[in-house]
């Protein structure tokens, strides 16, 4: 009787587990980390975004878990890390995606809703634009107006560094900038929801993803998601976005400018928002760097 109730059961958990378990390996990746403008990201009291990513991360994962995914995090405590860094980990276990967790603000304060970043190339671009469209489905469903799935380039490539990094060690990767922490109707919503809320958009989306075809073929192998390298490009259709240089940046130095931009990276569109302050405003900004105030 005893070893009958055992059989069933062991036959009870192979079929659970052969339903539910995903070949694939996905890295988790925190946006931010450590201290300095970067290393905290977007900061709108109470609300610090490298303690939000993290959080999201944590439950993102046990979720991503449950549900049989073979899950790592880039970072599992408060500590920066470089974005080739990151990149480099998510090959070292093997991940057939990377998804790195982000949330927004804009230097007017005038911006709003959930965005998803991908790279503009190849398959990368196929898991871009299908895990993303995704992503924004689950999270427009919370009340977060949906600004669409996007790419943008830069000299060398994808323009973000995550994404760039990542496609060229062969692992799909995308950033999900969950809202606008600076925006109230966004606020309201991460108010309403909080990070469990969603960590719970994030992984419907991502466990939606890999149960379809193209998540299948990514995990067991049959996409070519071999690295874009720099000399194939330009290989892009279809894509908007591409980095125009902001007209003000002929009245810097490529050292002030490169600085200048560094001080909105975590933006993600440092140049629209220098774009509204005025040279004068931004000189200032480089006179107190200079100084040592800044
Ligand atoms: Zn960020």
């Amino acid at each position: 009787m005893k070893k009958t109730v055992l059989t069933l059961m062991t036959l009870i958990m192979t079929v659970f587990l052969a339903q539910s378990a995903f070949a694939g390996v996905v890295v988790i990746d925190p946006g931010h980390g450590g201290i300095g403008t970067e290393g905290s990201g977007a900061i709108y009291a109470p609300y610090v975004e490298k303690a939000l990513t993290l959080s999201i991360a944590e439950q993102l994962r046990m979720e991503l878990a449950n549900a049989g995914v073979t899950v790592y995090m880039t970072r599992e405590v408060d500590t920066p890390m470089s974005l080739d860094q990151r990149a480099a980990y998510a090959k070292s276990v093997g991940a057939n995606l990377m998804v790195s967790l982000h949330f927004n603000a804009s230097g007017p304060h005038d911006k709003t809703g959930c965005e998803v970043w991908s790279s503009a190339f190849g398959n990368h671009a196929v898991v871009g634009r299908q895990l993303g469209s995704q992503v924004l489905g689950q999270l427009s469903a919370l009340g977060l107006e949906s600004k669409g799935v996007k790419v943008k380039l830069g000299d060398r490539g994808d323009f973000y560094g995550l994404i760039r990094n990542s496609v060229a060690q062969g692992v799909p990767a995308i950033i999900i900038e969950h809202c606008f922490l600076d925006y109230p109707t966004d606020r309201a919503v991460l108010e309403r929801v909080g990070t469990a809320g969603l960590a719970h958009a994030d992984a419907t989306a991502i466990i939606g993803f890999l149960s379809g075809g193209t998540g299948q073929s990514l995990m067991n192998g049959t996409l070519d998601v071999s690295p874009v390298s720099a000399a194939s490009l330009p290989a892009v259709s279809g894509t908007v976005g591409a980095a125009t240089p902001s007209p003000l940046a002929a009245s810097f130095t490529p050292q002030e400018w490169s600085w200048l931009l560094s001080q909105w990276a975590y933006t993600g569109n440092a140049e629209a928002i220098i774009n509204t302050k005025s040279v004068a405003e931004l000189r200032q900004l480089l006179d107190l760097h200079a100084a040592g105030k800044l």
